[in-house]
């Protein structure tokens, strides 16, 4: 079906970005998984095309729209050329969403132009060896001493955490009434003393994505790092995690349909039988179904990418559009594996990559389980 959420200017930006992959990243990818890492160039080189400041005011060097429709076409064509650029993601969707939102006048100065450049790439730290889903239990703290606060804990799994530059540690500066009151949001830049990186985690896949364990041995980070006000990081990771969901969803939802195509010219091709796959009745099932699936992922996630720039997309509607998207994910690729045989076990077909990748998708920014508790509060229960 026609997808109506589209300008021209939408369209042609998605013909520049399919250009730029299909030219920068497309031919290299192998040897970057290799790797276990994008080379460091390729931000800024994603960065002179525009795609990294769009979120980011005019006045701090970007193009200054709050418009989810541009990242999410980036996402889409980065899915539909199956490869994925490390931590950029998560520094264009999740990351640079906090330095906008809450950055004092300075900070916005100090930081904003060069995470638009891609001169400055971020993660964001929340989890920790001890606490994923719970994230109020975090141990991480930071302690106020003078001008400073000092910083102590272990994060894991941080997207991004080799290539950071900067990175925004959730850290507890102090008890509330409530667990989730307390937590701060403190921005640990490069070389600041004792703080420290472990390895680049080996992943199932995803792996040209960094991903690391940071350490934090008595970090001494300026007051003047402190983003948004003491004790508010729960509200604003909160605030956040909509487009955080959304973004996964619009991932997932893009590399399932990826899936779909790669797969339509496989059993195309493959003769068994003195046939093509593509002929018996069962892959024109499977196929036929993973397509209607499909078709209402998205509906479902144009519709929330247009409630999303309408300030409408609530945390429970993130919720279920992550959830549906996220699975539907996990079977199409499933299916689709299914219907190379063996082939589609070997990395060197794309559905093999996508089948991998595709498992952490209902794992990180918020597992299936958690998301269904929020569902079941919003439905009263
Ligand atoms: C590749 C990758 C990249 C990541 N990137 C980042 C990042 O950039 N920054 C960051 O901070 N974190 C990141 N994460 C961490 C990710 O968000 C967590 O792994 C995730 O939130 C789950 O936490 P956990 O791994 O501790 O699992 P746990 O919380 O230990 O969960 C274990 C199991 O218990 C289930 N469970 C938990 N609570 C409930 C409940 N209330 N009801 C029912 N079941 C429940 C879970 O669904 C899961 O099945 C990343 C993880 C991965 C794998």
């Amino acid at each position: 079906m026609r997808r109506t959420l589209f300008t021209g200017e939408h369209d042609t930006f998605r013909a520049t970005a399919r250009d730029f992959l299909a030219k920068h990243v497309v031919p290299y990818f192998p040897a970057w998984e290799q790797a276990g890492l994008v080379p460091r160039e390729i931000f800024t080189k994603v960065g002179d095309l525009g795609v990294l400041g769009m979120q980011i005011p005019a006045r701090h060097g970007g193009a200054g729209t709050r418009s989810f429709l541009y990242p999410a076409i980036w996402a889409e064509e980065t899915a539909r050329a199956h490869v994925n650029l490390g931590g950029l993601g998560v520094h264009l969707n999740v990351v640079i969403p906090y330095f906008v939102s809450y950055s004092t006048e300075e900070q916005a100065g100090r930081w904003l132009p060069g995470l638009g450049t891609g001169a400055l790439m971020a993660s964001i730290a929340m989890t920790e060896p001890g606490t994923g889903s719970d994230l109020a239990g975090m141990a991480t703290t930071a302690v106020r001493d003078g001008d400073d606060w000092i910083l102590n804990g272990a994060k894991t799994f941080i997207t991004g955490g080799v290539h950071a530059d900067l990175v925004i540690v959730v850290a507890r500066t102090g008890e509330g009434g409530d667990r989730r009151d307390g937590l701060s949001l403190l921005v640990v830049e490069r070389d600041m003393p004792g703080f420290t990186r472990g390895r680049n985690l080996d992943k199932l896949g995803l792996r040209t994505q960094d991903t690391a364990e940071l350490f934090f041995e008595d970090v001494r980070v300026p007051a003047g790092n402190l983003l948004g006000e003491e004790g508010q990081a729960f509200r604003y990771l909160t605030g956040n995690l909509p487009q955080e969901r959304l973004a996964i969803a619009v991932g997932a939802q893009a590399a399932a349909e990826a899936a779909l195509d790669t797969t339509l010219a496989y059993v195309r091709d493959r003769q068994v039988f003195g046939k093509s796959v593509a002929s018996f009745q069962n892959t024109r099932f499977e196929l036929a179904a993973c397509a209607t699936r499909l078709e209402a992922g998205r509906a479902l996630v144009d519709r929330a990418l247009v409630a999303h720039d309408a300030g409408e997309l609530s945390i429970a509607d993130a919720a279920k559009v992550k959830v549906f998207c996220t699975e539907l994910q996990g079977e199409v690729v499933d299916r689709c594996l299914q219907l190379h045989g063996g082939y589609g076990y070997m990395r060197e077909y794309p559905i093999a990559r996508l089948y991998a990748d595709a498992r952490v998708s209902r794992i990180y920014g918020g597992t299936t389980e958690v998301l269904k508790t929020i569902i079941a509060k919003s439905l009263g229960i």
